[in-house]
């Protein structure tokens, strides 16, 4: 019999868990979510998620048994002919109430995601409320899923095409947004009258089984979205199974690189959204303070985990000199757990990734860095003495060759570069293999339409930190942050849970009283 000791916290939080075992020997566990109903795993292999701030047990995550995983693709089978048949208006209808139930849990939405992730109440409302604004997108699915027609393109003939949905589609997701990824996904596929199955970070289960739940009370049918659980067993089984026609994936660079070649080698779309070197790029003419304000945020903010956040810093001529009030600003923020009041900064993920990030700020020193403000030995009430807290880190005098420049270090290290002119920080930005995102500071509309055209980065702010485009542009990170067949959410995000029909059609006007007759030929459409 499993014995499970878990945090007090974890029932309280949000009452009725749906999806929270209550038998005797399962208690907190995390279910599966198969054809509307949320079961119990048979599996022996369980994997812990624990509070980060705090090291308590929070559930136990199952690794679901081949027979879990199969039954959850063949629900999401069986479910797709009727869903894609329902009206697209009654499609989005549900989508409507969905939205409205997102609303109004928001705030016990965010209260999971800083259980189990760390981030900071606040900024976990931010993380849902990133994902609901592509819900409410999807609302629109009617618009987003027209097609286009030319007519009489020869005697009595017309061309129109249709936009249908593809069948099952899959998400694997990561841990640093527990709420906005998987809402990036499944809403949208759904929308368009395909069927799900999510498998969310092993990491943070809970948000993407509450958000479920919503989805099941907002009127979504048995079996059109199912929720798998466990680690590369389950995104094999997604890469392999034939049902599955698209995979959506986010998430660091080794498994995105690894889906994408093993789903497109069984014939799959896949979308793949992986890791970031995000540059800021500091121009003297700049406005200070709020140069620094952005740059304080968007470096510290979710502890550094956010695939946009601003994790190197390039100073153009005399703006370094702004660095020292920089690390002012960084030592002033308060790191504590998430639902502590006034906490800017939470854990990181685990103690794994805090000894990763101390190894990475060491390199850098060792390598010839300065480390002017070292968050290694920050000090934390003692609550949280147990949690996994890295304290802002700067790093100055960077170099391009160094470990702690050519890696993500997914913390709260912000590395600092200086360069003399603002076409050498565009020359080194675009030597960087990734391109999710950068921002240049300037108040010269020359040199930031210059760094708009000139950079080469899929998503590029000006006098703005953290540019995640609003659900009706996509997000579309490049280079060495993104490989696949469309980018999410938006036009291509629809393009990519879609399948274009075109139909040519022929009614002659003088079909009834003169017959058909046949032709050899390769139609000539356009000549008549
Ligand atoms: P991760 O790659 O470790 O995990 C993501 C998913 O992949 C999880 O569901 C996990 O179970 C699975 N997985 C992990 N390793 C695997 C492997 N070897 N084979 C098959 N599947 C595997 O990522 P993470 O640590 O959870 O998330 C952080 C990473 O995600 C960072 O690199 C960050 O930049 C990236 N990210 C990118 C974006 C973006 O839009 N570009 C957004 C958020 C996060």
């Amino acid at each position: 019999m499993l014995s499970f000791k878990f945090a007090k916290s974890a029932s309280k939080v949000i009452g009725n868990r749906n999806f929270h075992s209550s038998s005797a020997s399962l208690a907190n566990t995390t279910k599966l979510f198969i054809n509307g109903k949320f079961v119990e795993s048979k599996t022996k292999e369980w994997l812990e998620v624990r509070n980060p701030a705090t090291q308590e047990l929070v559930t136990k995550v199952p690794v679901s048994t081949k027979e879990e995983m199969e039954a959850a693709v063949k629900a999401a089978s069986d479910a797709f002919p009727a869903w894609r048949d329902t009206s697209v208006s009654n499609r989005s209808r549900i989508i409507s109430n969905y939205k409205n139930l997102i609303n109004k849990n928001m705030d016990k939405i965010a209260a999971i995601i800083t259980e189990e992730q760390g981030k900071t109440l606040p900024d976990a409302k931010g993380d849902v409320f990133r994902g609901l604004e592509v819900v409410e997108h999807s609302v629109n699915v009617a618009s987003l899923m027209m097609g286009e027609t030319v007519e009489n393109v020869s005697k009595n003939v017309d061309i129109y095409s249709y936009v249908q949905p593809l069948g099952v589609c899959a998400g694997i997701t990561p841990f640093n947004f527990p709420a906005m990824i998987p809402l990036w996904m499944f809403p949208l596929a759904i929308a368009c009258g395909n069927t799900f199955v999510l498998k969310p970070s092993e990491r943070v289960p809970s948000a993407s089984m509450f958000l479920v739940q919503l989805a099941q009370e907002a009127g979504v049918p048995d079996g059109v979205v199912n929720v798998i659980h466990g680690g590369k067993e389950a995104v094999n089984f997604i890469c392999d199974a034939p049902e599955v026609r698209a995979i959506s994936f986010v998430g660091a660079d080794q498994a995105g690189r690894h889906i994408h070649a093993r789903g497109t080698a069984n014939g799959k779309r896949v979308q793949s959204n992986m890791a970031a070197k995000n540059h800021a790029t500091i121009v003297p003419d700049a406005h200070k303070e709020r140069t620094l304000d952005a740059l304080t945020g968007a470096a510290f903010g979710a502890s550094g985990q956010r695939c946009m956040a601003l994790s190197a810093a390039v100073f153009v001529g005399e703006s370094k000199n702004w660095i020292p009030e920089l690390a002012e600003r960084a030592k002033k923020l308060k790191v504590a757990g998430g639902a502590a009041p006034g906490a800017d900064l939470g854990p990181v993920i685990s103690a794994a990734s805090k000894q990763r990030i101390h190894e990475l700020i060491q390199s850098g020193i060792d390598e010839g860095a300065k480390c002017i403000l070292d968050g290694r030995n920050v000090v934390v009430d003692p609550e949280f003495s147990k949690g996994n807290f890295v304290g802002p880190t700067i790093l100055t005098d960077v170099k391009p060759h160094m470990r702690c420049y050519k890696e993500e270090i997914f913390g709260p290290v912000l590395v600092c570069l200086n360069v003399d002119t603002v076409d050498q920080a565009i020359q080194l930005i675009n030597a960087n293999p990734y391109g999710n995102g950068t921002a240049v500071f300037t108040s010269s509309g020359a040199v930031a339409r210059k760094y708009q055209r000139e950079i080469d980065v899929g998503q590029v702010g000006i006098n703005l930190p953290i540019p995640v485009p609003l659900p009706f542009f996509s997000f579309t990170g490049s280079r060495g942050s993104f490989v696949g067949a469309g980018h999410f959410y938006g036009k291509t995000g629809v393009q990519f849970f879609t399948q274009i029909k075109t139909i040519t059609s022929n009614w002659r006007d003088d079909d009834i009283s003169h017959g058909v007759s046949s032709s050899m030929n390769m139609p000539i459409l356009g000549k008549n």
